[in-house]
């Protein structure tokens, strides 16, 4: 089976050619990081326009590098939800002719599914169920994955999401936006227990996760080390933050494992290429004789790739979508 796949749910126009939902032809992405930066953010509205202008362009670059022609294609995936609905739309819209006009199935896909996905391109015997912590921009999800389309939600953040934690501190200590992969390479210079941020553990039986307070604190600290006018030693910050996120994420992740007698962990989403995070829950997992799991750097942020490998795993279940698809700003994962 051939995917197209399309992804616009937020800043990357992407797509992707795959063979059998594991096998990458090829994977365009286009970031457009650059554009959004001088704003400190992704602005809805110059991503859908950007988005309009790419898409073509980037399609036609993803069948020629797969070597294929529209005509080769078995199946058209397309991110449905949840992000930016005027972004979701240039994809949903383009995806559609497409399979109108070559006469192929096509199957709306959860953005967040598609991040667990990556997992199958780039580990090839990887089966469920397994525990999966989803830690993207706007998601943070303790899930675990029945089957290659249901998953049970088990826990999630009742504010910030970890990516945008990342993101809002890094913000506070001037760096530029994404500031979560900045975070990660100054944690390597700076001591990890140089600042006592607070862990967030909530209730004691509680998978879900808070880290607002943490943001807080850590904006808190640099106010009060600016009005004193004393140093800030801005890779401890980076350090000492970063480790309270991700003890938290670890700790967590480890005891549902446990409980659900899992043997792997799967990691998605941009915050699972932190360097900090793969290590300690590698270290962990080693511990307890847990497997750990995750992407490739490139497969942990947004592409199509992920969006393919999720359709065609619907798709082999007969799971398919029709014409009227519509965008989902605020799609679920489904249980
Ligand atoms: P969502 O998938 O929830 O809709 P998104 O698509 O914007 O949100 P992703 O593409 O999965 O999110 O990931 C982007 C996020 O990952 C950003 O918040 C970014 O700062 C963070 N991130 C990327 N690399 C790292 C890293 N090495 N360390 C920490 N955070 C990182
Ligand atoms: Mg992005
Ligand atoms: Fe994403």
């Amino acid at each position: 089976t051939i995917t197209l796949a399309i992804e616009t749910s937020c800043d990357e126009t992407s797509c992707a050619i795959l063979r059998d939902g594991r096998e990458i032809l090829s994977n365009i992405i286009s970031s457009q990081i650059e554009i959004h930066r001088e704003f400190g953010g992704v602005v809805p509205e110059v991503a859908s326009r950007k988005h309009i202008e790419n898409i073509n362009i980037i399609i036609q670059q993803a069948l020629d590098e797969a070597n294929i022609n529209f005509h080769d294609i078995d199946l058209v995936g397309v991110t449905q939800g949840p992000g930016l609905v005027g972004a979701l739309l240039v994809g949903i819209s383009t995806a559609k002719a497409i399979a109108y006009a070559i006469d192929k199935p096509i199957v709306g896909v959860n953005h967040i599914e598609g991040h667990i996905c990556a997992n199958y391109i780039d580990h090839k015997d990887l089966e469920p169920p397994f525990t999966c912590l989803v830690v993207s921009g706007g998601h943070t999800y303790l899930v675990q994955a029945k089957s290659y389309t249901e998953y049970e939600l088990v826990g999630r953040t009742r504010d910030d999401a970890a990516g945008e934690a990342f993101d809002k501190v890094a913000r506070a200590l001037g760096l530029s936006y994404p500031g979560g992969p900045l975070i990660d390479e100054l944690s390597k210079k700076g001591d990890k227990y140089a600042i006592d941020f607070p862990r967030v553990y909530l209730e004691q039986d509680s998978y879900d996760f808070s880290f607002s307070g943490l943001k807080t604190a850590v904006l808190n600290y640099l106010n009060q080390k600016r009005q004193k006018n004393e140093d800030i030693i801005i890779e401890d910050v980076a350090a000492s933050f970063q480790q309270s996120v991700i003890e938290v994420l670890v700790e967590k992740t480890i005891k549902l494992a446990k409980e659900r007698k899992s043997d792997k962990i799967v990691m998605a989403g941009g915050v699972a290429a932190n360097e900090g995070l793969r290590s300690l829950m590698n270290y962990r997992g080693k511990e307890e004789g847990i497997k750990i799991l995750y992407p490739s750097r490139i497969l942990c942020t947004d592409n199509a790739a992920m969006i393919g490998s999720a359709a065609y795993f619907h798709y082999m279940e007969g799971d398919i979508s029709n014409l009227y698809l519509n965008v989902e700003p605020n799609l679920e994962l489904k249980g």
